[in-house]
């Protein structure tokens, strides 16, 4: 399996902005051995989409609970891929602690992306404070219900449309990445919880000086990556480290 490269931009980068990066990206070209996903802002979404070379993949940052109707502020699975998404990202733990999102919505809106044909990337990943208490794993298996409870997806099944991002909350946006051993601990519970080959990237103050660092421990498939993939240079040195 390639590594994957997902770039989450969060509310960096608007409809002009990411069609200018989407049109840069074209005249880059394509690395070989890494998938590579970009997650622009919703608005930016299908200029993104529009530009950007075939290589790379969109996704859009989260998705709503239902197909349509009544959710000011929400995007529907479906409509983000007719905009050019084909990847989702679910229960990042900026909307989890902003929205407080609960559980079950989580797994709904895995379902729906799904079901629009989305590949989903579910995030995960302990707080500070249960880290330090020796909580991880219980936290972690807790987050992961809602991926176990999908019904027809399986996770560990050879080309699942279902990955797993193992971000500890203290290491996103911290500059204070998890050590390559922390993060593959983290990946493991991941597995034993999911299954052994579910895909798992990991995801927190990553750049493209510590990315091999993480991938060489054999337990991750890939990063999703935050500030170091805002500018064009920064998400090509993060594609070539990981190829
Ligand atoms: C993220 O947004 O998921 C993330 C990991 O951000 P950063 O790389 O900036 O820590």
């Amino acid at each position: 399996m390639r590594p994957v490269v997902a770039a989450n931009w969060k509310m960096n980068h608007g409809p002009a902005a990411a069609r200018e990066f989407g049109e840069a990206l074209a005249v880059r070209g394509a690395p070989d051995g890494v998938e590579v996903v970009v997650f622009p802002p919703a608005l930016s979404l299908p200029e993104f989409a529009r530009h950007k070379p075939t290589w790379i993949a969109a996704g859009v940052q989260s998705v709503g609970v239902e197909v349509a109707g009544a959710h000011t502020g929400e995007n529907s699975a479906a409509m983000a891929r007719e905009a050019g998404a084909t990847w989702a990202l679910v229960g990042h733990s900026e909307r989890r602690t902003a929205l407080f999102h609960g559980g079950y919505s989580f797994q709904r809106r895995m379902e729906v992306a799904l079901d629009a044909g989305l590949t989903v990337v579910y995030c995960c990943g302990e707080r500070e404070h249960q880290r330090e208490s020796g909580e991880t794993e219980e936290v972690l298996r807790k987050q992961l219900e809602p991926v176990r409870k999908l019904s027809g997806e399986e996770p560990s099944s050879p080309g699942s449309r279902v990955l797993v991002a193992y971000e500890p909350v203290w290491a996103i946006g911290s500059g204070h990445p998890a050590t390559p051993s922390d993060a593959a601990m983290g990946a493991n519970i991941c597995r034993r919880v999911l299954g052994d080959d579910v895909r798992v990237l990991y995801g927190g103050s990553v750049n493209a000086d510590n990315l091999r660092s993480f991938l060489g421990e054999g337990e991750v498939d890939g990063v999703l990556v935050g500030g170091a993939s805002l500018t064009l240079d920064g998400l090509m040195a993060l594609i070539r480290a990981a190829a």
